[in-house]
């Protein structure tokens, strides 16, 4: 099978959701990691929104993801929890402001069908890191790629030349496979464009405090 086929699709522009809640919370004392591991973008921080680039952490906890960052290694927009976690279920962290660019991605890498070949990927895209071993063990729980697919549309619905949904995999083949062919992309591409996943509806449409959290603001 050709996975790294499956790692892009792109969205459709007549076809923004009107549906851009977004459940999340900033990581706590994240704000001192951003001098050692974001840079001011170089592009407009609205328009210049290209590409969402979907990643998997190769860890067992947002608190080890989040160590990269103080570190001054890597960064992400967001980062969605792991199951056996306290948010999992309700929302996810976000770990760098969107007006800002994080480091997700080489710099050299580019893929001629994400804006044309362009590289200083980070500068144009938003990413963001799901908590999962990726090790071919772990799988994805159906509500880490469901929050993944809502992030996707409440950028989709933000950003007005966001285009782009692509695997680090495909972006950096020689170095990357995340998120690995463990993450279920049809199920995902689905949940993004239609948005109608049934469990997703439900979650939106049920008032109770268990309903998993995707009407709250964080
Ligand atoms: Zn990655």
């Amino acid at each position: 099978m050709n996975v790294s086929a499956q790692w892009q699709f792109d969205l459709p522009g007549h076809a923004r959701p009107g549906d851009g809640d977004l459940a999340e919370r900033w990581y706590p004392d994240i704000q001192s990691a951003w001098p050692k591991c974001t840079s001011p973008r170089v592009y407009d921080p609205i328009d210049g929104i290209r590409a969402v680039v979907i990643h998997g952490t190769q860890g067992s906890s947002s608190s080890g993801a989040v160590s990269v960052m103080h570190a001054g290694k890597a960064s992400f927009h967001w980062l969605v929890p792991d199951e056996n976690e306290d948010a999992h279920g309700k929302f996810a962290w976000a770990c760098v402001p969107e007006a800002r660019a994080a480091w997700h991605v080489r710099n050299s890498a580019s893929h001629p069908e994400v804006w044309n070949g362009e590289n200083r990927i980070n500068h144009f895209s938003l990413g963001i890191e799901i908590v999962n071993a990726q090790d071919k063990k772990d799988p994805f729980s159906d509500w880490q790629v469901e929050m993944t697919a809502r992030i996707v549309r409440y950028c989709w619905l933000k950003y007005p030349n966001l285009k782009h949904v692509v695997a680090h995999a495909r972006l950096d083949p020689d170095r990357r496979k995340d998120p690995t062919e463990l993450f279920p992309w049809e199920r995902f591409r689905s949940l993004v464009l239609t948005g109608s996943d049934a469990r997703l509806v439900a979650a939106q449409t049920d008032g109770d405090d268990d309903a998993g959290g995707y009407a709250v603001y964080g």
